[in-house]
Order: structure tokens, then C-alpha cells, then sequence
């Protein structure tokens, strides 16, 4: 049945192609009494050698895709499976209770979880408990006859469909196959589609229903620019999705011909269009789309791509490879920004009610827990910067005292460095981002301090409107061009100039087309967004006259009342 479902338009492009679920199957059974223990125990033989097999072929993908190092904790579920005193105990509690394989599976590795996770602070206790609950799983589905889905085996074209998406998740879709995604939940800036957007994978969130509106085998036509879902569409339907990929694809081979243009306004002023980056990885992107420079290194990625803490080498090599990579052009690290939407799981954080206002970013790395954490990082960056024009940026600041304590470990670390004779950059900018609204305020007092601000507006916005980034229900919340973000960014960026500094802006605001023309008007310096954006944004500045957009800026806030008004008044100057 034709069905069709709107969503947030999350990374733009167009795909039509077979869905697949990337939901968790159905799981339930019964405890049975069974005669024929023999045939039982066979069952469970039977489960055990085929989830082997499976999770060989697993790790033998993630070896060649992902590298040897993430590719061993299969192993440690190999090695769970191969267990024979695990597997001992449940053939035992087959025969001699004469339960089914599912039931005597569950008593036993419920058993083997509890134990573990009764040790409580010790971590690696903590992973066998995790190890043994994966494994216990595969083995049941295998029991039951069921499908557990795996994204890193997909090996033909497909939408994938989810109720929601990790940025880890996400990290493993490869996109030769993974033409597309759409999911339940989840918000414009929510990190699994600001991944989306650097991966090139159109994206639909917050469509509240896709899970529940499809099947396996489904056809999807999705379009990432519109929002648009349409579940088996009709040849004419499938046509039309296809005809509006093809004008897209035919817009970016025209943007791409500014790849190394210069970004200039109308009236020839230089605005600087940066990239936001994850991973060393992602430098290819920002080449291919003519960024100049870094506006934003999200240094979580780093230790979430890790089994455990990065040491202090690993850090080096990443960002002396971004650093040399970009060749003298700046790069903006941001100090790491666990916490949120963003897990790790070998540091352990409490669960939280509200994990957006909670222990996060910065505010873990002034911790006593993160203190180590923080310090190896900017030892790290402080090594690195003699390879480039490195900027430190830290993420979450809420107060002057916060600023002032993450300074001082830098300059900490720095004099230790010297005194070792190691050499480092006198050069570097130590900046903030203004993401929480009690620094936008106060940004006159924090410029005096900083040497440049970036604007991260994913949070700022979710923390202004108190309307939570994540959550498609309040996403019509999630207003950039309201008069009171406006006010706000008048305000950082005014204080920064007043001060003579730069300021920027990371958020994913710095590349949306509407509010471009608003942030040229108030002067901001700096542009930071998805590598992708960037070749459209140097073709609407292109056309776009700064004094008007000034002209444009000041009415916006001090003529509209509503978001509605101000993209009206945007879309009056620029069309
Ligand atoms: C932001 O909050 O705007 C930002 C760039 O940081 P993140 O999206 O990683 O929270
Ligand atoms: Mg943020």
C-alpha cells in the first residue's frame, strides 16, 4: 500500500531503494518442558555454530572497514561463545531440568551477567557482562528462527529504517550501499544527521511513524530535501523522486565549479566558509568542497571511535594529521564534548534525567574524574601545534571561572611542555563556543578574555527555546531566525568586535541558506558547517550585497515579531 510520511529534512539528496530494518526483533519466548533432551541439546548446537560462523563473517568486515583494533571485540564475543564452561552449564541445565535451549540459554547467562555486573567499579567486568548479554542474544535469535539486524553487513542498495540512530550507528554505514536513512525520532542537529550530512547520505528524521509503517523488502522513496517518504511509490511516484535526484545532482556539479573560487560577496567582501570535521577522515570532504579551513574538530569522535581513553600519541597523530593536512589554514579543535546525545563507554557517567543539562563537555574535563582526560588532551594539541595554525575551543562554557580554569591547564601544560624542551606554538588562539545562553549574555566581559568566539548554535538555540534538540515533538521550537536568537547573536558578535576579535560560527545555523543572508548582515567573521554545505553557501554569497544584508539584519530585529516574519523579510532580499 502506498503510504506517505513526512519528516525532518535532515541531509539533502534523493534515493529510492529497498528498506531495511534496522529495528530490534522480537525477542520473546516461553520456558517449554521437553522430552527429546538429545534434540534440544542439537537445537543449541546448531545456534551456537551458526552465530560463530555469523560473527566471524562480523568481524572479518569490521577488520577490513573499521581496522583491527575496533574489530576485536568480536573476538571477545568469540571467545564467550566458545566458553566451555558457559556452554557446559547450559547443556547441563537442558538435561537435567529438561527446559527448552532458550530458557536453559537465559538462566544461565542472566546468571553469568549478574555476576559481572555485581563487580561494580571495575570496568572490565563491566564489558564481559555487555559481551555475554550480546552474545546470549545472537544465540536466541538463532533459537527462535529470527533476524537481529547488522548494519556493517549490508551488502546491497537499501533505506536503512530505524527507530533511532547512534552517532555510532551512523559511523558504520557504508554509503555505497546505504543510500538513504529515515527514523522515528530524532532532530535536525541531532549528531547522527550532522553525520549524515558529511557522509552524503540523504536523511529524514522524526517522521514519529516510519518503523511501524514498514516492512521488510518495502520500497522507499525518500526525498532529503524536502522531507518527503513514500513508502512503495508507484512507477509515476518512483519517476518523479528520481527526476528531482537527478536537478539535484545537477545543482551540486554547478556548485562545484566554485571549488576553488574565492568566497566573495557581491560588493566584494571575503567571508570565511570553514568545515566542520569528525575525523582526520573527513579532510577528503573538505577538500572536494573547497573549505577554508577547520571551524570545528569534534574531538569526541576520537574517544568514541576508541575501546579505551586515546592516549596521548594516538590524539597527537590525529590532529597533527588535520593540522598538516589543511597546510597553514586554520583549524579549530574543540576540546572533547562527551556527554548529551554523545556515549563513551568506558568512562562512566551517571545516568541523567536531563543529559543536555548535565555532566558534559567541559564540564567533565574540569572535573576531578576528567582532569587526567583533559590534561593528556592538551598535551597532545600543544605537540601538535607546531604543524599547522592550530585554534583550541572550548565546548559547554557557562561561566568566566570555567574559561579562566580550562586557561590555566593549558598554559599548565604548556609551561611543562617548554620546561621538557619540547617545542610548541606561541601562536595559538585559545576561543569559546557560545552555546549556552548565560556566556551569549555576558559575552561583552568574556570577550576581554577569549581570542575569538564560534557560536554553536545547535545547542544555543536548543537551550534558549528550552526545547530540546533531540526531540522531533518540540522541533517546530527549533527556530534559528526568531528575533531572539537574532538579538542574541547581535549580541556575541558586537562584544567580540568591540574586543577586536573574530568570531565564528559552528553551529549547523553558519550553513542554513535562510539565515546566511542574516549572519552576513551582522558581521559575523566566520562560517563552520558541513562540508557540503559550503559550495552553496559560496554560491548564494556570491550573489548577495553585504550593506543590503546589514540593512536586512537590523529590521529583522528590530521590525518582526515572529520567525515567519523574518524569513519573509529574508526571502524579500534576496529574490
Ligand atoms: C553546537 O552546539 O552548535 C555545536 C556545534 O556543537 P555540537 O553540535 O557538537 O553540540
Ligand atoms: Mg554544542
Amino acid at each position: 500500500m502506498v503510504e506517505m510520511l513526512k519528516g525532518i529534512a535532515a541531509s539533502d539528496g534523493v534515493a529510492v531503494a529497498k528498506a531495511y530494518l534496522l529495528v530490534q526483533p522480537d525477542l520473546s519466548f516461553s520456558k517449554t518442558n521437553v522430552e527429546d533432551v538429545a534434540a534440544e541439546e542439537a537445537r543449541l548446537q546448531v545456534a551456537l555454530t551458526t552465530s560463530t560462523e555469523e560473527l566471524q563473517a562480523i568481524r572479518e568486515k569490521a577488520a577490513q572497514s573499521l581496522g583491527e583494533e575496533e574489530a576485536q571485540v568480536f573476538d571477545a564475543h568469540l571467545m564467550v561463545l566458545s566458553d566451555p564452561e558457559m556452554i557446559g552449564q547450559i547443556n547441563q541445565n537442558i538435561s537435567d531440568n529438561k527446559v527448552n535451549a532458550e530458557a536453559a540459554l537465559k538462566e544461565v547467562t542472566d546468571m553469568y551477567i549478574g555476576m559481572f555486573e555485581a563487580m561494580d567499579d571495575n570496568a572490565y567486568m563491566q564489558e564481559r557482562a555487555a559481551d555475554i548479554r550480546d552474545v546470549a542474544k545472537r544465540i536466541l535469535a538463532h533459537l527462535l528462527g529470527v533476524t537481529l539486524p547488522n548494519p556493517s553487513m549490508i551488502n546491497e542498495e537499501v533505506v536503512v529504517v530505524a527507530h533511532d540512530l547512534t552517532p555510532s550507528d551512523t559511523a558504520q554505514l557504508d554509503r555505497n550501499f546505504v543510500k538513504a536513512f529515515v527514523t522515528d525520532v530524532g532532530g535536525r542537529t541531532s549528531h547522527s544527521a550532522i553525520m549524515a550530512r558529511s557522509l552524503e547520505i540523504p536523511a529524514i528524521v522524526g517522521t514519529k511513524e516510519i518503523t511501524a509503517k514498514v516492512k521488510a523488502g518495502d520500497i522507499l522513496a525518500v526525498n532529503g530535501i524536502e522531507g518527503d517518504v513514500i513508502v512503495n511509490p508507484t512507477d509515476d511516484q518512483a519517476a518523479e523522486f528520481k527526476k528531482a535526484g537527478d536537478a539535484y545532482a545537477a545543482q551540486k556539479a554547478e556548485w562545484e565549479k566554485l571549488k576553488n573560487a574565492e568566497t566573495v560577496t557581491a560588493d566584494g567582501k571575503h567571508f570565511e566558509l570553514a568545515a566542520n570535521i569528525g575525523t582526520p577522515k573527513d579532510l577528503e570532504g573538505v577538500h572536494n568542497n573547497g573549505g577554508e579551513g577547520i571551524g570545528l574538530y569534534r574531538t569526541e569522535f576520537l574517544y568514541m571511535d576508541s575501546p579505551d581513553f586515546p592516549t596521548e600519541e594516538d590524539q597527537f597523530v590525529a590532529y597533527k594529521a588535520v593540522l598538516e593536512g589543511m597546510a597553514g589554514k586554520p583549524v579549530v579543535v574543540r576540546t572533547m564534548d562527551i556527554g548529551g546525545d554523545k556515549e563513551l563507554p568506558y568512562l562512566k557517567l551517571p545516568h541523567e534525567m536531563n543529559p543536555f543539562l548535565g555532566y558534559r563537555a567541559l564540564r567533565i574535563s574540569l572535573s576531578e574524574q576528567g582532569d587526567d582526560m583533559f590534561r593528556t588532551q592538551m598535551r597532545a594539541l600543544l605537540r601538535a601545534s607546531v604543524y599547522g595554525n592550530l585554534r583550541i575551543m572550548f565546548p559547554m562554557v557557562a561561566t568566566i571561572k570555567e574559561f579562566r580554569a580550562a586557561k590555566q591547564i593549558f598554559e599548565e601544560e604548556k609551561a611543562k611542555l617548554v620546561s621538557e624542551g619540547v617545542e610548541v606554538s606561541n601562536e595559538i588562539q585559545v576561543g569559546i563556543m557560545i552555546e549556552i545562553p548565560a556566556a551569549a549574555v555576558i559575552a561583552d566581559k568574556f570577550a576581554k578574555e577569549v581570542d575569538f568566539f564560534s557560536v554553536g548554535t545547535n545547542d544555543l538555540i536548543q537551550y534558549t527555546m528550552a526545547a530540546d534538540r533531540m526531540n522531533e515533538r518540540v522541533s517546530y521550537l527549533y527556530q534559528p531566525y526568531n528575533p531572539s536568537i537574532l538579538r542574541l547573536l547581535k549580541n556575541v558578535i558586537d562584544a567580540a568586535h568591540a574586543e577586536g576579535k573574530w568570531a565564528g560560527m559552528c553551529g549547523e545555523m553558519a550553513g542554513d541558506q535562510t539565515a546566511v543572508p542574516l549572519l552576513m548582515g551582522l558581521g559575523l567573521d566566520e562560517f563552520s558547517m558541513s562540508a557540503t554545505s559550503i559550495l552553496k553557501t559560496r554560491s548564494l554569497m556570491k550573489r548577495l550585497d553585504t550593506t543590503k544584508m546589514t540593512e536586512l539584519a537590523n529590521r529583522a530585529i528590530d521590525e518582526c515579531d515572529t520567525m515567519e516574519e523574518v524569513v519573509a523579510l529574508v526571502e524579500e532580499y534576496t529574490n
